[in-house]
């Protein structure tokens, strides 16, 4: 049976009741979390907890117990018998329930928390072969640092990737590449690798972080610079990175077919790098 967490309950999916005054339903009033199980432990959760608290604190939403979460997600996972799997656990936090009204109820409501946990396994053949990107202006706001709910610009530009036969969307805001609908870009041109610097621009990406100190304990040249949309021509390498796909490599942006079209040296060196640290994992997060 699948079970989620909803307020301080463990209750059954189809018996969660979440309130249609709630904010995270109306305005998208809501922040959210995606972390990884790897069948024992949880990847880099205090990164993850400590992106969540910036969030809260960011859309000024209070969540007293945050602290606890890290457990009662450990005990999500096993409630739905995925402990020795591969899987995503998913948490939100709204401001709360209050009759419509853009301004914060006042007085302040409880937020509403919820969370569940799905077996999902990282697609190592997208690994194999990469995938290709399309090149799309940025539509979003300017606080891509909070990782919001609010999603619609991010889902408009990735479904049209889709339906162009796109895996992934490479935002360009004022001439420079940002990062994808739901990852962080890495691109390599000179052997550096380059990636947005952390700004309101961007989603700090919790594997993006992983991949700088891999790059630097070992000596691969990385650069938090921006880089240019139109110097895509002569970038011999690219890979994405995210919590669901962990790096990936890109072989495609738009028409321009990067390198010899299959995932280059640099991205493998540092793909098998994330997978040690991955699989170097304790069971403590
Ligand atoms: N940028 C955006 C816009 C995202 O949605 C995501 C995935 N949540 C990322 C970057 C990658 O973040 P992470 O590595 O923490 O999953």
């Amino acid at each position: 049976m699948d079970i989620v967490y909803l307020n301080g309950h463990f209750v059954p999916r189809d018996k969660a009741m979440i309130s249609p005054d709630d904010r995270g339903f109306v305005f998208g009033d809501s922040v959210y979390e995606v972390m990884r199980w790897y069948g024992g432990f949880f990847f880099d959760m205090d990164g993850h907890m400590n992106r969540l608290r910036r969030s809260l604190h960011e859309t000024r939403i209070v969540w007293n117990d945050i602290d606890t979460f890290a457990d009662l997600a450990e005990e999500l996972v096993n409630k739905n018998d995925l402990g020795n799997d591969c899987s995503l656990v998913y948490v939100q936090v709204t401001r709360g329930a209050a009759p419509r009204n853009h301004v914060f109820p006042d007085p302040a409501v409880s937020p509403t928390v919820f969370a569940s946990a799905r077996r999902q396994s990282v697609d190592t053949l997208l690994w194999e072969r990469g995938i290709a990107i399309a090149v799309a202006p940025d539509p979003r706001w300017n606080r891509c640092d909070i990782k919001s709910t609010a999603l619609l610009a991010n889902i408009m530009s990735l479904q049209e990737a889709h339906d162009n036969g796109f895996m992934e969307v490479c935002f360009v805001r004022d001439g420079f590449i940002t990062e994808g609908a739901h990852s962080n870009i890495f691109l390599v041109r000179n052997d550096t690798v380059y990636t947005h610097p952390e700004s309101n621009f961007i989603l700090s990406g919790i594997t993006r972080k992983n991949v700088i100190s891999l790059a630097a304990e070992n000596g691969i040249g990385l650069a938090e610079e921006r880089v240019a949309a139109d110097i895509i021509p002569y970038i011999r390498e690219a890979f994405i990175t995210n919590t669901s796909g962990e790096v990936i490599p890109v072989i495609r942006i738009g028409d321009q077919i990067l390198g010899d079209g299959t995932p280059g040296d640099i991205t493998r060196k540092i793909h098998v790098l994330f997978r040690d640290k991955v699989m170097a994992g304790s069971p403590v997060h």
